[in-house]
């Protein structure tokens, strides 16, 4: 029997079949899960369609275990609750929810962080780390509370666990993240105040702080660049796969994680831990 079998929850943010939320997904599928599934919405009617059909591509291969697909738009409170009406009629109660959702304008990764525009940091911002405050707010009646005894002293049953993906970027200095990287600051903030705010349910909230990988947003973000460096420097001499972070996604998205809550899990082959450049440096010592 898989870890998600008779649980119900919610992805946010599969774009196509590189996503970080689909590896997740599929983890959770693969054992056992149900997901209702969200695609970028868009004013534009072909465009909107075209957004539908990438994500239909994916989930087309988890028939039994896709329940709905509907348009999904972070910066608007309106799609949001929308979304989450539709998990409410579906599901009644989830027990997982992922937010994998993150957006800045090229023109803003592209230049200085000092130079970054008014409005593009404010978009930057609302997308990438406000979004997690409003889906856990649009979704507290019907994320899953933890049944307690009257001591809380014994889990009689587990609350709901929420997951949001970050990168290093928003703890140390990433040239490059630029943006981006001041975002993934704010919406680990974001991710321990709610885990705050959740906890008295039982239910928890955690980030997962994965290395670079190949994926639309990654690429626009500059991951690429990333990746041979962390070759070098990170203990495991190897760049993480997909299908590890949709494992480790899964894991914090299940009741395997119970006690874990306000946390930033990092699968980055270690690279965060390192205080020097390490075998990097073998290359300069020829
Ligand atoms: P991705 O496939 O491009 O996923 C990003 C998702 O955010 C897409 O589904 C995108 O929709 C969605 N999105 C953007 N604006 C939105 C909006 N206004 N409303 C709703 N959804 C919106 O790239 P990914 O790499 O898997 O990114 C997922 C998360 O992982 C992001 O938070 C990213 O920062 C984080 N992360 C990525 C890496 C990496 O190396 N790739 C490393 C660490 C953390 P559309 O694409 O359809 O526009």
């Amino acid at each position: 029997m898989g870890i998600f079998e008779g649980k119900k929850g919610l992805i946010l943010g599969v774009a196509n079949d590189r996503s970080i939320a689909w590896y997740i997904a599929k983890f959770i599928m693969d054992q056992g899960g149900v997901c209702g599934f969200t695609h970028l919405a868009d004013a534009d009617e072909a465009k909107q369609k075209k957004n539908r059909h990438r994500v239909e591509k994916c989930v087309e291969q988890y028939p039994e275990q896709t329940k709905f697909l509907v348009p999904l738009d972070a910066q608007s409170d309106q799609s949001i609750a929308e979304v989450m009406a539709t998990a409410k009629k579906e599901f009644g109660e989830i027990d997982f929810l992922l937010h994998s959702i993150a957006f800045a304008k090229l023109d803003d990764l592209k230049v200085d962080s000092i130079a970054t525009s008014r409005d593009g940091f404010k978009l930057a911002m609302d997308i990438s780390a406000y979004s997690l405050l409003a889906v856990c707010n649009a979704a507290k009646d019907i994320l899953k509370k933890a049944k307690v005894d009257d001591k809380r002293e014994e889990v009689l049953e587990a609350g709901a666990s929420v997951l949001t993906l970050t990168y290093y970027g928003g703890e140390r200095i990433v040239p490059g993240y630029n943006v981006m990287g001041i975002c993934k600051a704010a919406l680990e903030s974001c991710m321990k105040y709610a885990a705050y705010d959740l906890g008295i349910d039982g239910i928890r909230v955690n980030a997962l702080s994965a290395g670079p990988l190949k994926t639309l947003a990654g690429s626009a973000a500059g991951v690429g660049e990333f990746q041979p460096v962390y070759k070098q420097m990170a203990p495991l001499q190897r760049i993480v796969t997909h299908e590890e972070v949709g494992r480790t996604g899964g894991f914090l998205l299940s009741t395997m994680s119970d006690g874990i809550t306000a946390e930033t899990v990092h699968v980055d082959g270690g690279y965060s831990e390192m205080g020097t450049p390490g075998r990097l440096l073998d290359k300069y010592r020829a």
